[in-house]
């Protein structure tokens, strides 16, 4: 389904990814672990279409999205990318910004938008306000529910939970788990949370200074990790 082969990329003498191949399946859930800088925001920006590869191949249902010299534009590729910040659309109403991508004169625009933020919990009084109005926990959750709206047949998400409590990042990992289970959506998740890893992925990926060094299902790694490193991280989540 996606298939992601040798791509690097280098900012100034930083080699942000070095020779990464991933392949992920459809309908999959994949989670990315690794170290601050390892590149996990990086790749998960290629994949949508925000930054071009320096070298490799990104390819979507067969079909050709990125290499060197060929880029098809993010908005094309109908992928949803929950970023790390949010990045919510400050000017708009959080109604507007969850509604951003369903058509203006949709006849069920409202009750679409009423909906999506019911699933992220979202009380109905904050679709009113602006993005500065809310917590950050809230302004993911208003992030979460934009990228759903659009139905991707894609979705990444770079730590979409880390600004919320642990009840509700429960709650929260649960609910949107069904949702894309439900939809039949792939994802990608990139967390530093072992046990949202073990309990999210069917493929678990570790990256680090850039490059993939062990990729596999959670169980596997766990029992069998490439290193002292990948031990420790996944050592205390079972
Ligand atoms: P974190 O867990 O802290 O979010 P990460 O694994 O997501 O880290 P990236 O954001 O992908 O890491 O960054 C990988 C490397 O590339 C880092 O060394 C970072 O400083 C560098 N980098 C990322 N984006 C840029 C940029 N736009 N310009 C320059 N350097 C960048
Ligand atoms: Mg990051």
């Amino acid at each position: 389904f996606l298939d992601i082969h040798a791509v690097s990329k280098r900012y100034g003498t930083t080699q942000a990814l070095n020779a990464v191949s991933l392949s992920i399946a459809k309908g999959s859930r994949t989670a990315i672990v690794g170290p601050s800088g390892s590149g996990k925001s990086t790749l998960l920006r290629l994949i949508a279409g925000f930054e071009t590869p320096d070298a490799g191949t990104i390819t979507l249902d067969d079909q050709l999205q990125a290499d060197a010299d060929f880029l098809i534009p993010a908005h094309k590729r109908g992928i949803g990318l929950v970023s790390q910040d949010g990045a919510l659309f400050p000017h708009l109403s959080i109604a507007d910004n969850i509604g951003f991508g369903i058509e203006r004169g949709a006849p069920d625009r409202e009750k679409r938008i009423a909906n999506l933020a019911d699933m992220v919990e979202l009380d109905a009084v904050m679709l009113a306000r602006r993005p500065h109005q809310l917590s950050g926990g809230q302004q993911q959750r208003v992030a979460l529910a934009r990228a759903l709206a659009r139905q991707p047949r894609l979705m990444l998400l770079d730590e979409p939970f880390s600004a919320l409590d642990t009840g509700l990042r429960e709650t929260m990992r649960k609910a949107v788990s069904r949702l894309l289970a439900q939809a039949g959506i792939t994802t990608i998740l990139v967390t530093h949370d072992q046990t949202e890893a073990m309990s999210f992925a069917d493929q678990l990926a570790v990256l680090r200074d850039g490059a993939v060094v062990q990729v596999g299902a959670p169980r596997a790694l766990y029992e069998r990790p490439v290193d002292r490193e990948t031990a420790l991280f996944l050592g205390d989540a079972v």
